[in-house]
């Protein structure tokens, strides 16, 4: 089967290094196989993302030699554009029994939520699940929008990530039920990746290593809306020195600042000395990275970047 790769990016800032990284690698990945890659432009949160953020995005991907076979800033790979989609997808798990509202407050969620887990989000305990109709009238008529979250089995998912291996969660104990709409009516990130990887017929899932605890509620939800999951390859994450991992914030390593210090085949270098496929940084376009790919080559664990 012929390959199909997305770039998922939020265009709500500059990329930084650790951005580029998994681009990079979800463009070799399509690239090494001849296959295709989409980008597609996660917008969802219209507050915090905007179209100048998307088309800056864009032109760094072609700075450094990294094209797309369909999408960009155009309607159909648009999240803002696609809530119709949702909105269906959302009444298949109504259908289902599976989604429920939920009036909990932030403080509320929080009280009601199990320990939290290892990358520090919390489990929500299912306190609303079990409100009669009586009490849901009763927080409606108080004035209390809710949010809607999906009931998760008692099951164990296990995927095999490409790069990081085996990786295994039970959905009720390590992830709890996770929300799908939001109280103001905005579908969640959850949702919204699983309907347009499965519509849009994305096989490979290639992103940074923080969305690995995602991925099996993900590939469940692919199952519930009838999709066939796609295969996860999480690429490791790039760490400060002192451990944070970097974030659009930290602006001295954002696109704005690399350009300045690097060319696009220094930065390419530098990029795939991370991604194990050169020994030392040296000048490298993406296209001459393609025949050498191999996701053997490329760490499992984060990677502290030292750079002045
Ligand atoms: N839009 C997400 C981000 O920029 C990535 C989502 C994904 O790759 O599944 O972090």
């Amino acid at each position: 089967m012929e390959v199909r790769g997305r770039f998922a990016p939020t265009p709500s800032g500059r990329m930084h290094l650790g951005n580029l990284l998994a681009a990079l690698l979800a463009w070799l990945d399509v690239r090494s196989a001849e296959g295709e890659l989409v980008l597609r432009i996660e917008d969802l949160d219209t507050q915090r993302t905007s179209g100048a953020f998307a088309q800056q995005l864009m032109e760094d991907l072609r700075w450094l030699g990294l094209d797309w076979d369909e999408g960009g800033l155009e309607p159909a790979y648009m999240q803002s554009c696609r809530t119709a989609y949702y909105e269906k997808a959302f009444h298949v798990l109504e259908e289902k029994g599976l989604v429920y509202p939920c009036y909990c407050t932030r403080s509320e969620r929080m009280a009601a939520s199990a320990p939290h887990r290892d990358d520090g989000a919390v489990v929500y305990g299912g306190k609303c699940y079990g409100l009669t109709a009586a009490e849901r009238m009763e927080l409606e008529r108080s004035g209390r929008r809710p949010a809607w979250r999906v009931r998760c089995p008692d099951r164990e998912v296990t995927l095999e990530d490409g790069n990081c291996g085996s990786y295994a969660e039970n959905l009720a104990r390590d992830c709890g039920d996770f929300i799908v709409r939001r109280s103001d009516g905005v579908f969640a990130y959850q949702l919204a990746v699983v309907v347009d990887d499965g519509l849009m017929g994305v096989n490979h899932v290639v992103r940074g290593r923080d969305l690995l605890c995602s991925a099996p509620r993900q590939a469940w939800l692919h199952e519930m809306l009838g999709y066939e999951p796609p295969e996860f390859f999480h690429t490791p994450l790039l760490l400060a020195p002192d451990g944070r991992r970097l974030a659009k914030r930290d602006h001295d390593l954002d696109m704005g600042a690399l350009q300045d210090q690097y060319t696009p085949e220094e930065l390419t270098g530098l990029l795939a000395c991370y991604a194990g496929l050169l020994e030392h940084p040296e000048k490298v376009t993406a296209k001459e990275l393609v025949s050498q790919f191999s996701w053997a080559k490329v760490p499992k664990n984060d990677i502290v970047v030292c750079l002045s």
